[in-house]
């Protein structure tokens, strides 16, 4: 085996589970399995080193763009380095591993999203069905923790949405089984000794500095604080650099947030689409306008977990209703905060060594901005904003040093000098005046030399290779001083030097290389300096998350007409004129058809919503589940007042999701989200059911559905929508005094069918059906033969089989052949209301 293929199996061995691009001249090279997955992930060509090793390399200024790839396929990578330069006479170059990227622990900006959180996760077990959950956002600090009963963990899993996680070996089954499909696609299976209890909170406390972790709040045998530990066993592996930046372990209490589980959050489509996990559509991104990376994250999580503190929520709406009201604070803020770097990603980046004199700029440009943003905070009346200014440090110290020290427009990387400003260092000033004067002595040779040798194009050159020279062209080479020592010959000059103008050189080069060596001392010391403020940049950075949150609420109930909730503490809901947050913005203006809701102890708790497909019952329902949401959130809503109880849980669970790849069948999904909410479910909670039942028999769903109807209007008692398909269930009516039926009103023209969208007392009459397939373009030939199908199981209540329509469907052998079309469009008149397959539904009002 070659040398270097030992010295890329060694970097292997070092970091297993990793990828290793290994550095050979202008390429990243991968080798054997690694070339094979990295031609797969990464599209590059595959060869064969020696012809027999697979090898596939990516060039060395697109490493980032494909370590974003490897990082977004799950992927951990060890960038293994050439540290000399190639010298011919040695055989092989020095290399190390001076770079390990992991999704979890990635902090370069490219290769993260500036508007959402990036967790690393750890899992480790305690008492049997108890899971301890740690999650850390490395870019921020933020460090989190809890035990998580074993039927939450996909809850927790799925919110924090981690893109790596680490577990115990021994454990590698068991958290798959637990967890399964809900853990980030990059895993690492870690040696049991990070996880031992001892070992791990020994490494927790040392990093923090503390005997016990009860001044966090957490009891020591809570075995998320494992977890905890083994993240930072995890992170010191892997980093080498310094965590100061992680400054607390915080208690994550999930009995003061909303509890939201993952196929709520999934269907109310809070963070992403539901078709194409796109953010684009969600409420988030309706909801967002922050004008900062870091006000959108807070946006980000506060919607994935919502308040339950009334006084935490109106807190939060106080503040929003005094920016909403203060037109030019709010303006003034969003502008000052515009302008703000994201400092708490910025500020993790210099405590990790990692930030560059850019980075060191924008930290100082930002807090140049803080003393305004303060004083606009002054003497506000919500507490919260007088809170916030009060937390608001303007760390005029670091501003200070930063000022006089940073150059306001550096370069990208610090040795190549350019960053520190002139007066910060009188050594520095002296080196950029010795190569300054240099500079200055040459430029006047040049003349000198002119006038001495009346070669009036003779210049002095420089370049890397050569340093200065002087240049004469071919036709002015007779008129050569003979002094002058021939160094390179062009095609039409030739290059020399003196004596004099090497001295020179030497100078100038001499005192760029110290200054340049010198500015890069200066920089590290300076970048030190700031890390050892890191909490107070950071606890900054918050106020500015805050801040930004609520001033982008603020804009969004003002830009949309939003109203502010009233929260009560009993369970009811009373929201007039609500709209969808998101459809309200997406349709044309005026499109949207507001519509009431009213649960409450004379409203009724639970609402039967009965309609044809399309008619807008799944938007009606999510809107009210919304409107509750950002209400404890702490926004204003989409409506024109809106009264709403605290609510401990929101469950919804809608149509038929796309669970097929986690390998249950709908069906089996359906009820086990139907188990979850009838479990779990308080009084205090709010169901949304859209359609249960459908993926089995008629008879079968229909019973459920009604006993399920019971057991959450009787049972439990809870505020509860309920869309479906089956009128007959609107009969309960009758037997549950807080169940009331609502429909979405349709208006009927010829054989034409149009959506009102309107929410109005009463049971639908008709499924129009038919009506709809039309709408989605079904041929009219199919459409015809439902029909008459329709009308015969209407009449006689059985299936047409023998029967065919004249233009029926022609049945040859096992294949049904369809009919021609009818060149006469066919009147539809679907009859649906009439006896159903469970007796006469009731009539509808309209
Ligand atoms: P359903 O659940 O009854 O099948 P949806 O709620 O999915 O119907 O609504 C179908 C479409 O109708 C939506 O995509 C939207 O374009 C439109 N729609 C629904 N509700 C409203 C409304 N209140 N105002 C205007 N358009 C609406």
């Amino acid at each position: 085996m070659s040398r270097m293929m030992q010295q890329y199996h060694d970097a292997k061995a070092q970091h297993p589970g990793m990828i290793v691009l290994f550095r050979n001249g202008d390429f990243y090279e991968l080798f054997e399995d690694d070339a094979e997955l990295g031609s797969r992930v990464l599209g590059i060509t595959l060869t064969k080193r020696d012809g027999t090793i697979p090898m596939a390399g990516v060039p060395v200024h697109k490493l980032e763009h494909y370590l974003g790839l490897l990082l977004r396929a799950g992927h951990r990578v060890a960038v293994c380095e050439q540290m000399e330069e190639p010298d011919p006479k040695k055989k092989i170059i020095h290399r190390e591993v001076n770079r390990i990227v992991t999704p979890g622990t990635v902090t370069d900006d490219v290769l993260l999203d500036p508007r959402a959180p990036n967790h690393l996760v750890a899992l480790g077990v305690g008492k049997p069905g108890v899971f301890g959950l740690a999650w850390v956002d490395l870019s921020t600090g933020h460090f989190s923790a809890a035990d998580v009963p074993a039927p939450r963990l996909s809850d927790e899993l799925s919110r924090l949405n981690g893109s790596e996680c680490l577990y115990a070996e021994s454990l590698t089954a068991l958290v798959a089984q637990a967890a399964g499909s809900y853990l980030p696609k990059s895993r690492v299976a870690r040696p049991d000794w990070t996880f031992d209890p001892s070992t791990a909170l020994a490494a927790l406390k040392t990093h923090f500095q503390v005997g016990t972790l009860s001044g966090f709040g957490f009891e020591d045998e809570q075995p998320c604080l494992v977890a905890a530990g083994a993240v930072i066993i995890y992170l010191q592996e892997t980093l080498k650099a310094s965590l100061q930046h992680i400054r607390r372990l915080r208690p994550h209490r999930s009995d003061a947030l909303l509890t939201l589980d993952e196929v709520t959050r999934r269907s109310l489509e809070l963070t992403r689409t539901l078709r194409d996990s796109q953010r684009d559509g969600s409420l988030l991104s309706v909801l967002d306008r922050s004008v900062t990376p870091m006000g959108a994250r807070l946006l980000h999580d506060s919607v994935l977990a919502p308040l339950t503190d009334p006084v935490a929520i109106n807190g939060r709406l106080d503040a929003v209703e005094e920016l909403l009201k203060d037109h030019a604070l709010r303006r003034n803020l969003r502008d000052h905060l515009e302008s703000c770097a994201d400092i708490q990603r910025l500020t993790t980046r210099v405590s990790t060594a990692k930030a560059g004199p850019r980075d060191l700029s924008a930290i100082a440009r930002t807090l140049r901005k803080l003393p305004a943003v303060k004083a606009k905070l002054a003497g506000r009346r919500a507490p919260l904003l007088q809170d916030l200014e009060k937390r608001l440090e303007l760390c005029p110290d670091i501003r200070e040093v930063l000022d006089k020290a940073i150059e306001e427009d550096p370069p990208h990387i610090a040795k190549e000098g350019g960053v520190i400003r002139p007066g910060y260092s009188a050594e520095l000033d002296e080196l950029r005046a010795l190569a300054t004067d240099g500079k200055n002595w040459i430029a006047r040779y040049q003349a000198q030399e002119i006038t001495r040798t009346g070669i009036a194009s003779l210049k002095v050159g420089y370049n890397e290779i050569d340093g200065y020279y002087l240049e004469i062209t071919n036709a002015n080479e007779t008129k050569t001083p003979p002094e002058y020592k021939h160094q390179k010959t062009l095609k039409n000059a030739k290059r020399y030097y003196t004596p004099a103008l090497r001295e020179y050189e030497e100078k100038v080069v001499t005192s760029q290389d110290k200054s340049r060596a010198l500015e890069l001392q200066l920089f590290l010391t300076l970048r030190d300096q700031v890390a050892a403020q890191t909490p107070r940049l950071l606890n900054t950075a918050d106020v500015l998350a805050a801040l930004d949150m609520l001033a982008a609420l603020a804009e969004l109930a003002a830009a949309r007409n939003y109203v502010r909730p009233v929260l009560v503490d009993e369970p009811v809901l009373d929201v007039r004129d609500g709209r969808h947050p998101v459809l309200d913005q997406i349709l044309p203006p005026g499109t949207f058809v507001p519509n009431d809701a009213a649960f409450g102890p004379d409203d009724g708790t639970f609402w039967l919503v009965t309609g044809p497909n399309m008619a807008g019952k799944s938007t009606f329902l999510r809107q009210v589940a919304l409107i509750t949401l950002m209400a404890h959130v702490g926004s204003f809503v989409p409506a024109k007042s809106a009264k709403i109880g605290l609510t401990d849980r929101i469950f919804t669970r809608v149509g038929a999701s796309d669970e097929l790849s986690r390998g249950q069948s709908t069906f089996m999904v359906e009820m086990t989200e139907a188990a979850n909410i009838l479990n779990n479910a308080t009084p205090r909670s709010l169901v949304i059911l859209d359609e249960i039942g459908r993926g089995t028999s008629t008879y079968d769903g229909v019973s459920l559905a009604w006993a399920m109807t019971e057991f959450l209007h009787g049972t439990i008692g809870c505020r509860a929508l309920f869309a479906t398909h089956y009128h007959e269930l609107a009969q309960l009516a009758s037997a549950l005094p807080r169940l009331r039926n609502y429909n979405v009103l349709v208006r009927e023209l010829e054989d034409e069918i149009v959506f009102l969208h309107k929410i109005a007392p009463g049971n639908a009459e008709r499924s129009y059906g038919i009506h709809v397939a039309r709408l989605a373009g079904v041929p009219e030939a199919v459409l015809a033969r439902a029909a008459a199908v329709l009308e015969s199981l209407e009449k006689q209540h059985e299936l047409p089989v023998t029967a065919a329509a004249p233009d029926a469907p022609v049945k040859k052998g096992n294949v049904v052949l369809p009919p021609e079309a009818p060149r006469r469009k066919p009147k539809l008149k679907p009859q649906i209301s009439g006896p159903s397959l469970f007796g006469e539904a009731e009539d509808a009002p309209f």
